[in-house]
């Protein structure tokens, strides 16, 4: 039977049984699912006891609502009534009372900071938190215009011996063109560190430098075509935004700081962006997977580094949902060139549509046209894992195979030293399989590359590899192409997968630093 939800559904770190890193999962009660939350919300039901009414919450006052039918929770400045919310909330009860009657955003970003809880809590939002009276900052050295001078960046966080060395800007100006330069002092940066989005009267350019965003946040003072063209320098580390002017004037002024302008802090603390992206097409691959293929608009530029992934976003009945998905190249086959061309505009998708779902079948709803947020990449697999690597062995289990795509072509193309990649790819019946037939003209094409179907669930005429990950199937596949080569496993798929793939890796004495494992 089709879509009968497996043992690893909801997805573990699903909006609608999250758990992650040692969080407990909680099996949610009947009419408890995340919809029956959105149902109520909308139900007109006074969730906050306010009736609509916002207040202004002191410290004193929220510590005072610390119980579970009366708990109120502050998360990035605005206080919720949570109490309905308890039976509904994925991680349980107690999970949410420990953030009862106090702050608890540190606690939800450590979980999901992409779960838009200001959209699903937005009913039982009480107020805001009352802000004591802080210094004022000098009003003149924020809202002054910028006249091209270095501005000192705001270094937020930053531990000097950590963090990149403190980058800035500038800008310079032709009759027809004004061009931004950030300098970054890295010399690794490539453009996928950068993008750069131009929408309404904001111009976004944010840098990834290892683990720290650097932003520049500007209302610029003229108008701009949509287009613009984005350059790097690598061996200095300058990035170079080339903008087209609308009209052929001297400008005075680049233009006015918007929030976190000129800001460098920890990439985690930075929120997720999204811009609007056209469907362009959607065409089946299996009986339940479809390839999406999502265009940027023309005034951002977004690649996504492989091994990394996006969220989704989508307005479901009045509430934001998101979802992280791995965007794949456009086939397996394709050519595949390093660093991807910059006018570069189609992301690519292989989404599995669960029809008793969330967001999968909104998503399989959309109509060519239709818009969809995507937000900025993110993902801690480093390409240069992969650097010398002779045996490189990637087990995935079905959509597991996301990231695998891009991991594949990069290897096989920009990894001299690959010897051989082996790709063992569980699922549940032949049907399930994505891009089966790829998979074996590649093999038949590179010999450095061998792919094992594993059917967990097969028919019987089925002569192939059957049942789950286990040691014995494991020790077969890893046959090394010299005696001694430096191997690297790439592991994705349903946690219970991706858990029991580890721990026979650790059992076959391969270290930490040889496995990735994708987790969101
Ligand atoms: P959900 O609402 O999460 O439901 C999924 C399934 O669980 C359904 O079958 C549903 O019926 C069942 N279910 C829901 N609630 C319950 C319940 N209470 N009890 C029992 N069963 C229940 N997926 C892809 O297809 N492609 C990708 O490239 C991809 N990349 C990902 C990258 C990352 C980093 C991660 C973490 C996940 C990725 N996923 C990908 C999975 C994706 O994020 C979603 O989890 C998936 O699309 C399901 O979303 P949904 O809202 O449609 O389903
Ligand atoms: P599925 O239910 O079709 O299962 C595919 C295979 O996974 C099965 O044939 C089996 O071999 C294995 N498997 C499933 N449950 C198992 C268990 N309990 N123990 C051992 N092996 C098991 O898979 P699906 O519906 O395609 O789900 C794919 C999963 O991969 C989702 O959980 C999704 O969130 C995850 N995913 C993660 C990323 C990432 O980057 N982190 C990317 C894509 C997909």
């Amino acid at each position: 039977m089709l879509n009968v939800p497996s043992q690893a559904f909801p997805a573990p770190r699903s909006q609608q049984r999250v758990a992650s890193g040692g969080r407990t999962k909680v099996p949610l009660k009947q009419g408890r699912s995340l919809m029956d939350w959105i149902r109520l919300t909308k139900s007109g039901r006074d969730l906050t006891g306010f009736k609509g009414r916002l207040i202004e919450v002191t410290e004193e006052e929220l510590k005072k609502h610390n119980k579970k039918d009366d708990c109120w929770i502050c998360i990035r400045g605005f206080v919720y009534n949570v109490s309905s919310y308890m039976e509904y909330h994925p991680g349980g009860e107690d999970e949410l009372m420990r953030a009862a009657g106090s702050d608890g955003t540190d606690l939800f970003n450590q979980v999901h900071r992409w779960v838009n809880y200001e959209s699903m809590l937005k009913e039982c939002l009480v107020g805001r938190m009352a802000v004591k009276p802080a210094v004022p900052k000098d009003y003149h050295e924020e809202k002054r215009v910028l006249n091209g001078m270095l501005p000192k960046s705001q270094v937020t966080d930053t531990p000097a011996q950590e963090g990149p060395s403190s980058p800035s800007y500038d800008w310079f100006q032709t009759d027809s063109l004004v061009t931004i330069v950030m300098y970054t002092k890295q010399k690794d940066i490539s453009l996928d560190s950068v993008i750069v989005d131009h929408q309404d009267d904001s111009f976004r350019a944010e840098t990834i430098l290892k683990d720290y965003s650097y932003l520049i946040h500007l209302g610029l003072s003229h108008e701009v075509q949509e287009d613009f063209s984005v350059r790097i320098v690598e061996n200095v580390g300058k990035i170079e935004i080339i903008l087209k002017k609308k009209e052929n004037t001297s400008w005075k002024c680049l233009g006015h700081p918007l929030e976190n302008h000129n800001s460098l802090i920890p990439k985690k603390d930075r929120g997720l962006y999204y811009r609007k992206c056209q469907l362009i097409s959607k065409e089946d691959v299996t009986h339940d997977t479809k390839r999406f293929c999502l265009m940027l608009p023309r005034s951002a530029h977004l690649q996504v580094p492989i091994g990394q992934h996006v969220y989704l976003k989508l307005t479901i009945t009045g509430t934001e949902i998101v979802k992280p998905y791995t965007p794949v190249s456009d086939s397996l086959l394709s050519e595949f060139k390093e660093p991807v061309l910059p006018n570069n505009k189609y992301i690519y998708f292989l989404i599995k549509i669960y029809p008793t779902g969330l967001l999968t079948p909104e998503l399989d709803h959309l109509q060519i046209g239709d818009f969809v947020s995507v937000s900025n990449p993110e993902g801690n697999f480093k390409i240069s894992k992969l650097q010398e690597v002779e045996d490189l062995f990637l087990l995935a289990a079905g959509t597991g195979f996301t990231p695998m795509v891009k991991i594949l072509n990069y290897a096989l193309i920009n990894i001299p030293s690959l010897r051989k990649v082996k790709l063992m790819f569980f699922n549940k019946t032949e049907d399930d399989i994505i891009w089966r037939s790829q998979l074996e003209k590649l093999a038949l094409k590179d010999k450095r590359f061998d792919v094992e179907f594993v059917l967990s669930a097969p028919t019987s005429e089925w002569n192939g590899r059957q049942g789950y990950i286990s040691p014995a199937l494991l020790s077969e596949f890893f046959k090394r192409s010299l005696e001694v080569s430096k191997v690297f496993f790439c592991i994705c798929g349903p946690v219970p997968f991706t858990e029991q793939g580890l721990r026979f890796l650790h059992d076959l004495n391969f270290s930490k630093d040889e496995i990735h494992v994708f987790t969101a």
